[in-house]
């Protein structure tokens, strides 16, 4: 019988376990439990004692006040300015000329940013938005390229307290015009063109464009990257290479207080329209800085390099602002991943000398499927740690990871969090936890996290449920921007006085955390509810597999039956037998509850532009429905495409 409150069943095991190795925890940050008995003794006095390590021109009165739940503050009171934490703190040391940034454009130019350098920089670029009209409280939208002005820009609008609001450089003129309305921005920060596989990506046109339907936009600064001719509005558009030129060095920081607004940013769009999720000055800071350095051991002489975009949550807290403000060495690339060859993160890695490595296992299963002879061709031995972002890892590309990159001697922290949350909540610190491939571990310190059943009450270890936090955190979203009710609605709602994530995890005996995919996509097949994550690491387990994402389809008797969509390693074909092979591969691995009922071979999957698999596109392709919104969409063709197919295999 069907169990209404068993909400996800587990069903394939991961035995393997790997502890800290003994080189890596000698030298470790973090050695032993005591974090995490520190803040189970009282979680507000751990926080509080992280917060020491930031510059505050003005001390907080409390650390958290709950009075107007679930609208939580944190360091009530508190003044400080992140731009003046990233950067100034660090000018009265040796890190003075210390590199802050260590950037790599696709073509292959670089660029050395010191700390005192980001000083000048940012200080300048301040002024220059000060001269712009840009105001405290105004909000700046920035649609830049990977390049070094874009955390320039950040870090100015920081300094003077206008909220900025990072657009992705891979999205269209309508999503930028959407987010610019949606924010009523003042100024937009662009470029002439910023370069992705050798092309232009024309982001000056594509602002024009966004530009006729943005009231509220008074003038555009324009960097100059690509060159090529564009379009320039009298009295609208400035070069930013000439206001630089003029704008003096200096600018003292605005005291902000810790509530106030540091930032928008719209979430990914994986299960619908994104959200504009609101975040702040004080308890942000102290919740990227702390999971930053803790997380990933980060030492001063570190070379630390996040692959993300900075249009994304995981560029802004762990390319800009934890580790600027921790002082730390972090690298940017502009590009993409095989331009102009497939082993060009490789090459960067030996090219700097890179220690910490953190990217998103979208972007490992495209290595794995490119084969294991582009990072053969490098010299990794730098590298040190590993670290993955942006959806669960199966484990087969787990292992990957760990053997051809991390060569078997790096730790890999699998790390838990959305754009809501700011900070990462779930992972491994590397000199303590032991890992188990495909498992996030356990919460952070002072981060309170469990898996409960419909009722809202806890899952017995070993089962399944939803993914929630019982206790606030300091980097979590205050509110959704101009929106406080579908803030309450979609986060605060679903179980009382508890935040929910909209992901499905289980959690194992040792009390690990497995996230099973998006509650959304939960699959019901003869009433046992399944995870998309286990079936899909199931297939990715097999040889001829690269990728896989699964659904429920529609079934008579079954209510819904499991369909793949499966993308093969390069060289493989996508024979009848093969199918027939996976299938049984996915009985033997998980039992026959899990048998796919059909596999479709694909070339690639729809994808969202952060590189996350878009399954209720597929459901709606399976279903024969029409498309649901596509505007998130990486490559729209590529779903064009499998409807196509599909459509003419039925
Ligand atoms: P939207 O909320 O608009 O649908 P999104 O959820 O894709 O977009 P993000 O905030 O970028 O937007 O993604 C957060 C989600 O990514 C998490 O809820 C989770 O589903 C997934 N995720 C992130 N990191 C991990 C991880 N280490 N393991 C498993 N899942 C992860
Ligand atoms: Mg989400």
């Amino acid at each position: 019988m069907a169990n209404e409150d068993k909400v996800l069943e587990a069903l394939l095991k991961e035995e393997r376990t790997f502890p800290p190795p003994a080189y890596f925890v000698e030298k470790a940050l973090v050695k032993d439990t005591s974090p995490y008995e520190e803040a189970k003794k009282d979680r507000e006095a751990f926080w509080a004692r992280q917060a020491e390590n930031l510059d505050w021109f003005q001390k907080w009165d409390k650390v958290l006040d709950t009075s107007n739940a679930p609208f939580f503050k944190w360091f009530v009171n508190g003044k400080l300015n992140v731009s003046y934490n990233c950067i100034d703190r660090h000018l009265n040391s040796w890190r003075r000329t210390k590199a802050a940034i260590i950037w790599e454009g696709e073509p292959g130019d670089d660029r050395v940013l010191t700390y005192q350098d980001l000083y000048r920089e940012v200080t300048k670029c301040a002024n220059v938005l000060k001269e712009l009209g840009v105001r405290r409280g105004d909000r700046v939208t920035i649609y830049l390229p990977m390049i070094p002005e874009l955390p320039i820009a950040m870090l100015a609008c920081a300094r003077i307290g206008a909220p900025h609001s990072v657009v992705f450089g891979g999205f269209s003129a309508e999503s930028l015009r959407d987010r610019i309305n949606d924010c009523q921005a003042k100024l937009v920060i662009t470029a002439d063109g910023g370069w992705r596989r050798g092309g232009i990506v024309p982001l000056k046109k594509n602002c024009d464009d966004a530009l006729a339907e943005c009231p509220s936009v008074e003038k555009v600064l324009v960097v100059k990257r690509t060159g090529q001719d564009i379009n320039f509005a009298q009295g609208r558009d400035y070069w930013w290479h000439e206001m630089m030129a003029r704008a003096p060095i200096g600018c003292e920081p605005e005291h902000m207080d810790a509530e106030d607004m540091l930032y928008i940013l719209y979430t990914s769009g994986t299960t619908g329209k994104p959200k504009g999720v609101v975040h702040t000055t004080g308890g942000y800071l102290v919740g990227v800085s702390t999971t930053h350095r803790m997380i990933f051991d980060v030492k001063d002489d570190d070379i630390y390099w996040c692959t993300a975009d900075i249009g994304w949550v995981t560029g802004h807290s762990y390319i800009v602002y934890g580790p600027l403000a921790n002082g730390c060495t972090t690298v940017m690339y502009e590009g993409s991943p095989d331009w102009p060859e497939r082993d060009r993160f490789w090459a960067i890695v030996e090219k700097y000398r890179v220690n910490i490595l953190y990217t998103a296992p979208t972007a490992i299963r495209a290595f794995m499927k490119w084969g294991t002879e582009w990072p053969a061709r490098r010299d990794l031995s730098s590298l040190r740690l590993l670290g993955t972002v942006g959806e669960p890892i199966n484990p087969e590309a787990w292992m990957w990871y760990y053997k051809y990159i991390g060569n078997e001697r790096c730790p890999i922290v699998d790390t838990w969090w959305q754009t809501e949350t700011g900070m990462i909540l779930i992972s491994p610190l590397p000199g303590v936890t032991t890992l188990k491939p495909g498992s996030a571990t356990i919460p952070f310190p002072g981060v309170e996290a469990a898996v409960v059943d419909n009722t809202g009450k806890d899952v017995p270890l070993g089962g399944g449920g939803y993914l929630v936090l019982k206790s606030p955190w300091p980097a979590m979203l205050r509110t959704i921007y101009g929106d406080p009710d579908r803030y309450v609605a979609q986060y605060w709602s679903r179980f009382e006085n508890m935040y929910f994530t909209g992901d499905g995890a289980r959690w194992d005996e040792d009390g690990y955390f497995w996230i099973m995919g998006r509650v959304d996509d939960v699959i019901n097949v003869s009433g046992h509810r399944l995870g998309t994550m286990e079936i899909e690491s199931a297939l990715v387990d097999h040889p001829a597999v690269a990728e896989a994402a699964v659904i429920g389809k529609a079934h008579e008797v079954k209510g819904q039956a499991v369909s793949a969509f499966v993308t093969l390693k390069e060289g493989v074909q996508g024979t009848p037998q093969l199918i027939d092979e996976l299938k049984a591969h996915v009985v033997k691995k998980i039992g026959a509850l899990a048998r796919p009922e059909d596999i479709f071979f694909t070339a690639e999957l729809p994808k969202t532009r952060s590189g996350k698999i878009m399954r209720r596109l597929l459901r709606d392709i399976a279903e024969g429905r029409v498309l649901g919104d596509t505007t998130t969409l990486a490559d729209p063709s590529v779903v064009a495409q499998i409807k196509e197919q599909y459509e003419s295999q039925e």
